[in-house]
């Protein structure tokens, strides 16, 4: 039997309608500041559709655009600057940061309050500590993945398979919160698959393209796909794709140079997962809509 494939397409944008239900009974508009420094490709698309989407549900946004060779101390005055604004409810830091830029002072300098990365070590600490705080946005999709498909999450056996602080340990703290049992995995995990095919729940956050495989999923599994790679090569992408998807990605290929592949193989996935999420059409979409709902919760905290 194939796997559920658990579109993150819906749940955003039924996560987007509550955001923008929420602002529209506010009294005030949210406001949002997204700072990046550089010309990363990447960067430019993720802002891009973080400001886009913080305007089509009311939330004002303010991108600030700073170049490659910034200084230290040019972006922590624009950190002070923000933070000290009291129009501004959310500020968020757009990583990788030149290599100039010490990124840990500029994370740990941002208000705690405004912080709706999630990334500031209060926030990270009141989230092991269970308290109420800002999130990370992509491990805070997962979970909400995981409940608006009814999967339970409570007693299960969690693995998640990364331990980042983006990503990874706040994924695990988590599911921690929600009352599974987790185990986290890394670089250094002997026999990982005997580790991973005991999970009920299989996070994979990697940075590694069909890493996953059919001997790392027990039969059922629901399996959350969290990497974003670009495949390049064709015997990957056949080694990768069922018969349903190869000839689409084929094509992806030869007119982009790419396509887009997670931390798991979809094939194995599909054919040996209770359900899973494909990518691109993920998780990925879940973070921007998450990032919009901490705006929210940030501006509503601060403005009361
Ligand atoms: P990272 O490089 O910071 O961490 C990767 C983790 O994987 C590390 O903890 C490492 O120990 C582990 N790892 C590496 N090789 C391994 C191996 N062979 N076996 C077991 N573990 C191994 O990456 P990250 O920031 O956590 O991101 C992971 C992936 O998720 C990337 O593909 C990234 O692009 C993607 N990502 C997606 C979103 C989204 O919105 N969907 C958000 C953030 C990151």
């Amino acid at each position: 039997m194939s796997a559920t494939i658990l579109s993150g397409k819906e749940f955003a944008e039924a996560i987007k309608r509550e955001v923008a239900a929420e602002i529209a009974a506010l009294s005030f508009k949210p406001c949002l500041a997204v700072v990046r420094v550089g010309e990363d490709p990447a960067s430019a698309v993720y802002v891009g559709s973080k400001v886009r989407t913080a305007e089509e549900l009311g939330i004002i946004s303010e991108h600030r655009h700073m170049p490659a060779e910034t200084t230290q101390a040019e972006l922590m005055r624009v950190v002070n600057e923000l933070n000290s604004r009291d129009d501004v409810d959310g500020i968020l830091v757009q990583l990788p940061l030149p290599p100039q830029i010490d990124e840990r002072e500029v994370l740990e300098a941002i208000d705690p309050e405004k912080d709706v990365d999630g990334f500031h070590p209060v926030n990270v600490g009141k989230l092991w500590q269970g308290q109420r705080s800002l999130v990370p946005c992509t491990p805070a999709g997962v979970i909400e993945i995981l409940k608006r498909s009814g999967i339970g999450i409570a007693g299960m056996n969690a693995v998640v398979i990364g331990r980042s602080n983006i990503v990874g340990k706040p994924m695990a703290a988590l599911l921690i919160k929600e009352s599974a049992t987790v185990t986290i995995c890394h670089s250094k995990t002997s026999d990982l698959a005997a580790v991973a095919s005991q999970a009920d729940i299989l996070v994979a956050a990697i940075g590694r393209a069909g890493f996953v495989r059919a001997e790392h999923i027990k039969p059922g599994a629901t399996v959350i796909d969290v990497g974003i790679n670009n495949v390049t090569s064709e015997d990957l992408a056949r080694e990768l794709f069922g018969e349903d998807e190869i000839d689409k990605r084929l094509n992806t290929i030869a007119k982009r140079g790419f396509t887009l592949v997670g931390d798991v193989c979809p094939k194995d996935a599909k054919a040996k997962a209770g359900a899973f999420t494909p990518v691109p059409g993920g998780v990925g979409l879940l973070t921007v809509a998450m990032l919009m709902k901490n705006t929210i919760e940030a501006a509503k905290a601060r403005r009361g």
